[in-house]
């Protein structure tokens, strides 16, 4: 597992100082728009500062959170994973918004790269279809068959012999792992 969970590694060691803006974890979710499970698993991945503890034991956390939960909504708009948007916070958090702005330049270009190549395979896949398609019987208006399409060859199944002996395992040894 990537993260794991720590709660004793979240409290914040030392005086604990009050601060009229500090927010429960209730108040922070709604002032955000998120959940509070939200919050909780986010805090885990350390995309959130560790919240301290008031004398009460609850968890109190600073206006800076409601910023950071801010980032981490709007990142996710740009279909980032939690992975990648760890990476890019704990830059923001560094100060770093030079590397920040070329981080997400080049998680965009990476997320491109992917959305052009799912396009290529769909066009490959819908090729193919149109031209399966176009094969079968039906459009041909062909005379019934005897075989009742279980004919190896049979034209029921616009299919060839040699697209399943492509397919299959013993046929092509270099595709196995
Ligand atoms: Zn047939």
């Amino acid at each position: 597992m990537l993260f794991t969970y720590n709660e004793d590694a979240m409290v914040v060691t030392g005086p604990v100082i009050e601060s009229p803006s500090g927010l429960r974890i209730g108040q922070l979710a709604e002032r955000v728009g998120t959940t509070v499970k939200a919050i909780r698993y986010y805090e885990a991945l350390g995309l959130l500062d560790p919240p301290r503890r008031a004398p009460n034991g609850y968890r109190v956390y600073s206006p800076i959170a409601i910023g950071q939960l801010q980032f981490i909504r709007r990142a996710k708009v740009l279909g980032l994973s939690l992975a990648e948007i760890k990476r890019l916070f704990d830059t923001a958090k560094a100060g770093e918004s030079i590397s920040l702005r070329a981080q997400v330049a080049d998680l965009l270009d990476e997320k491109l790269d992917e959305c052009e190549r799912q396009i290529a395979e769909l066009v490959a896949l819908r090729d193919s279809l149109q031209k399966r398609r176009r094969l079968t019987v039906i459009a041909q208006g062909a005379p019934p068959c005897a075989c009742h399409g279980f004919d190896v060859s049979c034209a029921c199944l616009p299919v060839s012999a040699d697209e399943v002996s492509a397919t299959s395992p013993a046929a092509s040894p270099k595709t196995r792992a």
